[in-house]
């Protein structure tokens, strides 16, 4: 009996190691299989995430890992792609059409020194009589060409201020509806020379002196190379004149 005793536990002891072994193999297969699966699912995951493969390995043989890591993995695949922060959408304002105001025209006078406002017939004429004086060593400049019916207006206002009533200023300014000025008819140049120039040669180019009262005023009232017609004592309102 007491010879068999050492005998005993051996026998048990080396069941044991063996059961341990195996249990120790069966343990290195199973995990290495389970690592073999996370690598294989790995390889067909579309996106090559490493990290739960690496956790996986460092702990071979243990069944618990490989789950969790597949588990985890998924919310670790997506990569946080730096969001391009929509920039504020800068948008030009509507601008507003701007209020097109009456702003003060110069051309509301018409180039009132120039002959830029008189009309075609008066214009042409007038340049050529403005070289052939220049010819003759006299300068016609212009005075007033053109008026605005308002520049008119004022002027005949002055007038009747000046002379007393509107009769006695019309025989110097029309009023803005009858004066040949609005309309681009009449034209008042100076100096003295050119007046006198023009007054003598007008003709010529059908440009014609109108009133006594006026030696500067001029309008297109005869045929080039005609004769004027005789003068007039002074201007004298269209409409509403009485007498
Ligand atoms: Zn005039």
């Amino acid at each position: 009996m007491t010879e068999q005793l050492p005998q005993r536990p051996s026998r048990p002891m080396r069941s044991r190691l063996l059961s341990v072994t195996g249990v120790a193999v069966l343990v290195t297969v199973v995990g290495s299989v389970l690592i073999w699966h996370t690598q294989l699912g790995d390889f067909f995951a579309p996106t090559a995430d490493k990290e739960p493969v690496v956790s996986g390995l460092n702990a071979p043989g243990v069944s618990g890992p490989p789950p969790t890591t597949l588990a985890t993995r998924t919310p670790q695949s997506t990569p946080t792609k730096p969001k391009p922060t929509p920039t504020k959408s800068s948008k030009p304002k509507p601008t507003k059409p701007k209020p097109t105001k009456p702003a003060p025209k110069k051309t509301a006078e018409y180039g009132e020194l120039s002959i830029d406002g008189l009309s075609p017939k008066l214009r042409a004429r007038l340049k050529k009589a403005i070289v052939a004086a220049r010819a003759d060593g006299v300068r016609i400049q212009i005075n007033s060409g053109r008026r605005s019916a308002a520049k008119q207006q004022r002027l005949f206002d002055e007038a009747v201020k000046k002379y007393g009533s509107a009769k006695a200023a019309s025989r110097w300014v029309l009023p803005p509806k009858d004066s040949a000025h609005v309309q681009g008819k009449a034209v008042d140049i100076k100096p003295v020379a050119a007046q006198q120039w023009l007054d003598k040669n007008g003709w010529r180019y059908g440009v014609c002196r109108r009133y006594d009262n006026e030696p500067w005023h001029f309008e297109a009232l005869t045929a080039p190379g005609t004769r004027c017609p005789p003068r007039e004592p002074h201007s004298v309102p269209h409409s509403g004149a009485k007498k």
